[in-house]
């Protein structure tokens, strides 16, 4: 089976949900992890994770989000959320140094602070990290990353980096702009099968008119045809791996 290992489904409305999930059964894709982005939305992950057996729920703020709402107690207010049973990551969180983000110490501050309630809850944590990998490397050597389970989403960066992480005990989140970028595409060649995982970010594109084109999990089934191609294994071994690795990472 396939495992969506991040998304945002939680953000699609009712009918786009229906129709997603009937795409995934259909590609083979059977768990997908929503990812909450703030307190409210986490919570939108977890009422999604209850009315449909495929959907896993994920919590936790997004640096970009961090001034959305209101973050008093935030660290209570998402270890609630962690009580229901199908909550079994904590994400979105990382770092995302651009000049429209919230202020880098205050990033820091919620990355830290959000990785010790996954290390107190025993959860995984897939994290987010966008012009800050050497500050992101510090962090992850400073917290002890290694002592828990944990994914790199979205991966774009050099071998360098994926080398750092991997040597933090990091897995690798493969999505679609591996299918397009000849130099990504070359990094992803050379970082061991073990360490990988995949996932499609999915979230409701409005600014694509055809709603046949929008991401969906279902897209997983090209990664894993690219995957195939060049590490000239079957599609079937490479399947079976990243399953293993997702279920690993997610103590299912
Ligand atoms: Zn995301």
């Amino acid at each position: 089976m396939l495992i969506d290992i991040h998304t945002h489904v939680q953000q699609f409305n009712k009918e786009d949900i229906e129709i997603l999930i009937t795409n995934s059964i259909n590609n083979n894709v059977k768990i997908i992890i929503a990812a909450g982005t703030t307190i409210s939305d986490s919570k939108r992950s977890v009422d999604l994770s209850k009315k449909y057996n495929e959907i896993y729920s994920a919590v936790g703020i997004h640096p970009q989000n961090i001034l959305d709402e209101k973050t008093d107690n935030f660290i209570e207010k998402l270890s609630k959320l962690t009580e229901n049973k199908k909550t079994i990551m904590i994400s979105e969180i990382g770092l995302d140094f651009q000049n429209t983000s919230p202020k880098k110490n205050i990033q820091e501050d919620f990355f830290y602070d959000q990785i010790s309630l996954a290390k107190s809850k025993k959860l995984p944590i897939a994290f987010h990290v966008r012009n800050a990998e050497n500050e992101a490397i510090n962090i992850i050597k400073l917290s002890k990353i290694n002592e828990i389970k944990s994914v790199a989403h979205y991966f774009l960066g050099d071998y360098d980096y994926a080398k750092k992480l991997l040597d933090n005990n990091v897995f690798i989140s493969i999505a679609k702009p591996f299918l397009r970028d000849d130099k990504l595409s070359d990094v992803i060649k050379k970082l061991p099968l073990e360490q990988l995982v995949i996932e499609t970010d999915s979230y409701p594109q409005y600014f694509k008119k055809n709603r046949l084109r929008w991401t969906e999990p279902k897209d997983l089934v090209l990664i894993i045809e690219k995957l195939s191609k060049i590490k000239k294994i079957s599609p079937e071994l490479i399947i079976e791996k990243i399953e293993f690795n997702s279920k690993y990472i997610l103590n299912i």
